[in-house]
């Protein structure tokens, strides 16, 4: 379905790969194709970013466990223009590679600073909005089938007063004089490579590539406030706690009009009282009496579509687990759907009437001959 490679091949290792050996793994691809090291070479540049973005999703427990269970997120997902499902919705283009190889590793080089502001170290404009993290609750009956859920996520988002400028009415923001305008400025620093040139944002703008001589008072300049947005998300059939949903964009706006960060919401299954999820399928208890077991008889059976007639031979042993096809849960990432497991118990009643008794003891002795003598496996 992906066009993408595997995130184990690019690196060059197996599946059970360490978090130690993933990084020594990254390192090395990276520093082979880093784009200061073969300049112009446009394969390096994407061997790069692809290890880069690899190496970010492997590293991170939970993004690696989602990408090991469905693999790449499908592309260009329904909601949003970019909801990665499930997998690893992740994609890093090469300026997010290099600043990660950077953070990565290398931090502590002789550079001439800068580098705190632009990892969101400290005051000022930040480069992009930060990603946000909700966590969705959802029945079981909900996660089977999907839903729309509507949702009110606080966060930053564009000053209404300056229209996300940061500029206050009347003052227009004015060309950054260090960058001029670029937003982004050249650096030589050390690092593994070496002496190495690098491009940074821009520490006098914040790579906005403007400044602003006259704040907006409502925003400080930042053309970021608190407010909250209504966000629509489509659960997809077959969730289970923990998948979650990355939602481009959607997390808190970017100072300064740059981009928004990404909201991931997590989704949490709501545990049912009549049935056990195993997987997809899911399973309920019927009991009934031991004479409905010998006897036979017609159940009616909770689905999550409502109730369906079950006929239990006469005949039937304890236990013994009827298969409805298809009423289970939808499968996530595959056509189809699981099933319903009815186990059929036989029921003790604990308290019978002196009537009752009577005319179960004359069935007693009947009976006797017909169960068999202990044994393994009696039911198989
Ligand atoms: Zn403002
Ligand atoms: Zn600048």
């Amino acid at each position: 379905m992906s066009t993408k490679r595997d995130y184990y091949e690019i690196l060059g290792i197996g599946k059970s790969a360490s978090t130690g050996e993933i990084k020594k793994a990254y390192r090395k691809v990276a520093i082979k194709h880093h784009p200061d090291k073969n300049p112009g070479d446009e394969g390096a540049a994407e061997r790069f970013r692809e290890a880069t973005e690899a190496y970010e999703v492997l590293k991170d427990e939970q993004k690696r466990q989602q990408y090991d269970q469905f693999g790449h997120a499908p592309e260009g997902g329904g909601f949003g223009g970019g909801a990665g499902y499930g997998g690893a919705g992740f994609n890093v283009d090469l300026n997010d590679a290099l600043d990660s190889f950077l953070r990565n590793f290398g931090m502590g080089g002789g550079g001439g600073g800068g580098f705190g502001d632009m990892f969101g170290g400290g005051q000022g404009a930040q480069r992009r909005g930060r990603d946000l993290q909700i966590t969705l609750n959802i029945s079981l009956a909900d996660a089977a089938k999907g839903v729309t859920k509507k949702l009110k996520v606080n966060k930053q988002v564009p000053c209404d007063s300056c229209d996300g400028s940061g500029a206050a009415e009347g003052s227009k923001p004015v060309t950054c004089g260090q960058c001029n305008g670029m937003g982004r400025v050249r650096q030589v620093r050390q690092s593994l490579l070496g002496q190495m040139m690098t491009e940074v944002a821009c520490p006098q703008c914040h790579g906005q590539g403007q400044t602003i001589s006259n704040p907006c008072g409502n925003c400080r300049g930042t053309g970021t406030v608190r407010g909250s947005e209504m966000i629509e998300v489509k659960v997809p059939a077959g969730v289970s706690s923990g998948n979650y949903m990355e939602l481009q964009g959607k997390g808190d706006h970017g100072d300064l009009g740059s981009s928004a960060g990404h909201l991931r919401v997590v989704f949490e299954v709501e545990e049912s009282d009549l049935f056990e999820r195993r997987g997809d399928d899911l399973v309920i208890d019927v009991p009934v009496s031991p004479v409905d077991l010998m006897l036979g008889t017609k159940v009616e059976v909770p689905t999550l579509n409502g109730k369906v007639a079950l006929k239990i031979p006469a005949g039937t042993h304890s236990h013994k687990v009827f298969r409805m096809r298809g009423k289970g849960v939808t499968h996530v990432n595959r056509p189809g759907t699981g099933d319903q497991l009815v186990r059929v118990l036989a029921w003790t009643p604990e308290k019978l009437d002196k009537a009752t008794k009577a005319k179960l003891e004359d069935v007693r002795d009947d009976l006797k001959g017909l169960v068999p003598a202990p044994g393994r496996h009696l039911y198989d």
